[in-house]
């Protein structure tokens, strides 16, 4: 039934007002058919398109709205970072700049240690010394190691700027330990010093420079026995009642009459030294005391084997005779 409707035709006729001819068109029933269901078909396409379009567009802009506020704490991040950034390389900056200044105190520790060192370098003392430089050392080369990885992290990432920072700062804390245990030893051992500084013989022995060499250290033809003998200290001219002076902090360990040297007062200086001054008139310590440098021990005479009025002054180290002469 269908079919035999196939081949009408349906005439449109377009008749205008005016006069004109008439527009007469035939057309096919099925073209009619076709085109209405092309149309159909079309605007059910196109409306589906566009409200997937719609759809997607909406989401989009939801999407959007939603992220804008992000975009500025990106941006703000971006700033903090930035900062941060610059704030961690001032810091890893000022790191190197305590290091070096670190070094240098420890260079100084040491200079003064060896100044200081007065001591035998084979006792303890010196022993505890160079292990700690030893250690020190060790840490010195730490440091180096992490300032060279300080220094290739500028060029390379944050992070590893930051883990060389970290060992800078973890090798500067231990180094602080060190070097606090060093300051301490160090004080100890300037107080030790200034001990041995005050104790050593040191200076002339006669209160205001007093009296002259009148026969120094060494061999010589003595005018009392008249042969060549060895003279253990120098002889200082002076008269009599002059202030014999300890040259240095020392405990008096003889003060009384010792052959051949009269009215005599022998000081232990700690440290190996001894000093004996001989021919006094007067002594003016006893055995025991504690003497200081410049303290009058005995007034000048001629006590003893002598010719005249002099102080006999000896130096002793270790037990063993020296030119007083060097103490001066
Ligand atoms: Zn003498």
């Amino acid at each position: 039934m269908f079919e035999d409707n196939q081949n009408e035709k349906v005439t449109i006729q377009i008749v205008p007002e005016t006069e004109e001819d008439v527009f007469t068109l035939k057309i096919a029933k099925k073209w009619i058919k076709f085109a209405v269901y092309f149309i159909i078909i079309s605007l059910v396409l196109i409306t589906g398109i566009l409200s997937y379009y719609y759809y997607q567009f909406n989401a989009a802009r939801r999407e959007i709205r939603f992220l804008v506020p992000y975009k500025q704490k990106v941006e703000n991040l971006r700033e903090k970072n930035d900062y941060l950034q610059s704030k961690l390389s001032k810091l890893s900056n000022k790191t190197e700049e305590i290091k070096e200044q670190f070094n240098q105190i420890k260079k100084e520790n040491h200079k003064i240690k060896e100044m200081i060192d007065f001591k035998n370098k084979d006792d303890l003392s010196s022993k505890t010394d160079a292990k700690s430089r030893d250690s020190s050392t060790t840490a010195s080369n730490k440091l180096a190691e992490s300032q060279t990885v300080a220094q290739t992290a500028h060029s390379v990432a944050s992070g590893v700027l930051i883990n060389a920072t970290k060992q800078n700062l973890s090798s500067l804390n231990k180094g602080i330990t060190q070097r606090k245990k060093d300051l301490s030893t160090l004080k100890q051992e300037v107080i030790d010093y200034k001990d041995y500084l005050s104790s050593k013989p040191k200076g002339w022995p006669i209160l205001g420079h007093k009296g002259r060499i009148t026969s120094g250290y060494g061999y010589r033809f003595h005018p009392v026995e008249k042969k060549r003998i060895f003279h253990e200290g120098i002889d200082i001219g002076v008269w009599y009642n002059h202030k014999v002076i300890a040259t240095g902090q020392a405990k008096v360990v003889f003060s009384g009459w010792k052959s051949g040297y009269g009215r005599a007062v022998v000081l232990d200086h700690g440290y190996g030294y001894r000093t004996l001054y001989g021919h006094n008139n007067k002594l003016l310590v006893r055995t025991g005391e504690v003497v200081k440098r410049g303290e009058p021990i005995a007034l000048s005479g001629n006590s003893g084997r002598s010719t005249g009025p002099h102080v006999h002054y000896e130096v002793l180290v270790n037990g063993h005779h020296t030119n007083p002469k060097q103490f001066f």
